[in-house]
């Protein structure tokens, strides 16, 4: 790019991104994703760093937030409120380590504090005498926003300190997710316009003119700096606790480390884990922890260099939606998904997108064309969750649900209530090879080698028509087939022949019988033992098992009824697949056992088994285990390095013991462990 077009697209990227700014800050309502976003920012700064001539002090890339409302008092702000610079990957992290290790002059590893990136909205409170005085908006970084009433409505906010200090401290409010769902139900029932997320939220309460709607809307937060020049504290991790000992909410994932290694893999852990959080962050944010450090760093016109926000890869992202295509269920309800120009989410490339039932097409107004917002969160399926129908060309095309079954062309009907529509046809080939998928699959039968591709060909090549067939297909018509060589056909039926040996809840589960799950098909195995008796077993027995209903009950009972089942079923007898039960059943459990009927929670490493192998052993003697530490559990087994379980154990009297004496009780001592 010459001069001339840069000097042009600069002047393009500055006004749409000042444009976003002021829907995003002084709005509160976001016209583009956080992802989108940052890429116009991320490419402004690249042109600015390479025609250094054309950075102004005014580009939005040295700039911090947006103009503070006039509807409120102005709050000058003794120490800037700044943003942090962004990280998107490892070697970013890696480069900030290495420019604050130059900058300090050491070539020793550096401490970090690293804390989650909630994403709200960053307010700085002011303490006079241990007396909460004001509270303030970010603002532009040097001028913000007076909400101190509005601020007072947050009930983790503590008024009056345990201890009369006179400082600053900032933090960032944020709408729990659950507020922000219920917040949205009420506004959808009202006809009022929706707030994109938790941020908006919390950001449009606070700055309402009327408290009364901030404090209806159920706002929390987070402290994370203390700010001053005579702090009886020497390092952001110690100014921390002495925050949480004034009584101030402080988020408990932060952790220290030395080097920037550890600081990666914990980022990484936490890009896994971000969903599972009651509150949205949106990266995690590291910062060198020794005071005498940061200000020797310093800042730059924006932000500190002592610190670093690291972005999680996008969750959302817009696209193009080319097509609608329908696939058929092995239940057969039909599902449209939607088929998309190749983008960038999460860190993964997605083409396709769920889109669901019918109800959710005709709800967003779906047209062929749209560009759309894909979301993918954690390991959910990618789904579209918006149509931009602001970018409407005119090239649209509206689309219609099929009436006809997309693999057998039968009528698909709708079933009482249910949204989904539904092929009823039970010879549909799509239904058959669905389920014949579900059979193999690993929660199931478990059976290697045989996936997706591999059962669309066998069933397309007329090799199998149900699951029996997979335990009758033989050597010499899989070598026919393209694309399997001698070993892959030596491996599928290995794997097959080892998943006759599965105990019975697996085939119970695998046969895909309506509302059974993997939970039900365990309690059936374990009640009845073996295939035959709970083929025979009245409805009433059923249903007699603690945890199952009528529902699934009448649904075991009718499917044993259908005669192709039973042909099924001998068929797979006659071949050789196990149709019992390999567990302890509830009658054989030693009921004195020390962990008979009680609920048991494992923390920290063990020794001598896997968390797996101890679970089973507790399982096996009637016990429960449970992933949470309450009054209702009877004994929590603590291994090395055990955190905040054996904390809330010991904190609520709740019997601990080691794997040396669980071993003991479980009368398993005398074994030889490698
Ligand atoms: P930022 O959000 O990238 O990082 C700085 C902010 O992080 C701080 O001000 C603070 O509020 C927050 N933060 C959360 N947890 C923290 C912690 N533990 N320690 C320190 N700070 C913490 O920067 P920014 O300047 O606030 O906003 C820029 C970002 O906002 C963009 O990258 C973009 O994602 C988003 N944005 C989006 C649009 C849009 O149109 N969608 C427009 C403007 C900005």
């Amino acid at each position: 790019m010459d001069r001339t077009q840069a000097t042009q697209r600069i002047q393009e990227l500055r006004e749409t991104i000042e444009e976003q700014n002021y829907w995003y800050y002084v709005k509160d309502e976001p016209k583009m994703t956080d992802h989108e976003y940052d890429l116009l920012m991320k490419e402004l700064i690249a042109l600015e760093g390479e025609f250094p001539e054309l950075l102004t002090p005014d580009s939005p890339s040295q700039r911090v937030g947006g103009t503070p409302l006039d509807a409120f008092e102005k709050v000058q702000h003794t120490t800037p409120m700044l943003s942090l610079g962004n990280a998107f990957d490892e070697q970013d992290l890696r480069d900030f380590d290495r420019r604050v290790r130059q900058a300090i002059g050491t070539e020793e590893p550096i401490r970090y504090v690293c804390e989650l990136k909630i994403d709200g909205l960053a307010v700085s409170l002011r303490y006079e005498n241990g007396r909460f005085v004001q509270g303030a908006t970010r603002g532009d970084g040097t001028t913000g926003e007076d909400i101190t009433q509005n601020l007072k409505t947050i009930r983790a906010l503590p008024l009056v300190l345990k201890e009369p200090y006179s400082f600053e401290v900032r933090g960032e409010a944020y709408m729990p997710r659950r507020a922000f769902e219920k917040l949205n139900a009420i506004r959808a029932e009202q006809g009022e316009p929706l707030f994109a997320n938790p941020r908006n939220a919390a950001a449009g309460s606070l700055r309402q003119l009327d408290p009364k709607i901030a404090a209806e809307r159920s706002l929390s937060i987070f402290l994370y700096s203390l700010v001053g020049d005579d702090l009886p504290v020497a390092s952001h991790s110690a100014a921390l606790h002495l925050l949480e000992g004034l009584g101030f909410k402080v988020n408990p994932e932060r952790r220290e480390f030395t080097g920037i290694e550890d600081v990666i893999t914990f980022v990484q852990s936490w890009t896994e884990k971000r969903n599972t959080l009651g509150y949205d962050i949106d990266g995690m944010v590291i910062k060198v922890d020794s005071f005498a450090y940061q200000e020797q760093l310093g800042f730059t016109a924006k932000t500190p260099r002592w610190a670093i926000a690291y972005k999680f890869p996008a969750e959302e992202a817009v696209t193009i939606l080319r097509d609608i295509e329908v696939n058929v269920g092995r239940t057969g309800a039909v599902t449209p998904t939607a088929v998309l120009d190749a983008v960038s989410l999460a860190g993964t490339t997605v083409k396709r997108a769920s889109l669901h039932n019918e109800d959710i097409i005709r709800g967003k107004g779906i047209m062929l064309g749209d560009h759309v917002v894909v979301k993918k969160a954690g390991d959910i399926i990618p789904e579209v969750v918006e149509v931009k129908t602001n970018m409407r060309t005119g090239e649209e095309k509206p689309y219609e649900m099929p009436t006809h079954c997309p693999a057998c062309g039968s009528e698909l009907v709708r079933l009482d209530e249910e949204v989904a529509l539904r092929c009823i046809n039970p010879k549909c080939p799509a239904q058959i090879r669905e389920g014949i998928i579900h059979f193999v699959s690993r929660n199931a039968m478990n059976i290697e080698g045989i996936g997706e591709r591999v059962v669309t060909q066998f069933h397309e090549q007329g090799l199998i028509h149900s699951v029996a067939d997979l335990y009758y297909l033989n050597r010499e018509e899989l070598l026919a087939l393209e694309r399997m060589g001698e070993k892959s056909v030596d491996n599928i039926l290995a794997a097959i022949e080892k998943s006759k040996e599965n105990s019975l809840e697996r085939l119970l589960f695998g046969l895909g019988i309506r509302f059974v799950g993997e939970k039900a098909a365990k309690l059936l195995a374990q009640r009845f033992g073996t295939m035959d008796e709970l083929k025979n077993a009245p409805v009433n027995d059923i249903v007699a098992i603690h945890e199952i209903g009528t529902k699934i009950a009448e649904s075991v009972s009718k499917y044993f009824a259908m005669p192709e089942v039973g042909d099924t079923l001998n068929r797979l007898k006659d071949a050789g697949v196990n149709m019992e039960y390999k567990g302890l059943r509830p009658q054989e459990v030693d009921q004195d056992s020390p962990f008979s009927g009680k609920i048991v929670v494992l923390t920290g490493t063990l020794e001598k088994l896997t968390r797996k192998e101890a679970q089973e052993m507790i399982e096996a003697r009637g016990g429960k285990v449970s992933g949470s530490v309450s009054k209702k559990t009877d004994f929590v087994i603590a291994g090395e390095e055990a955190g905040s379980k054996l904390e809330k154990a010991e904190q609520l009297g709740v019997q601990v013991i080691d794997e040396q004496t669980f071993l003991e009780w479980i009368g398993e001592q005398e074994r030889q462990w490698p």
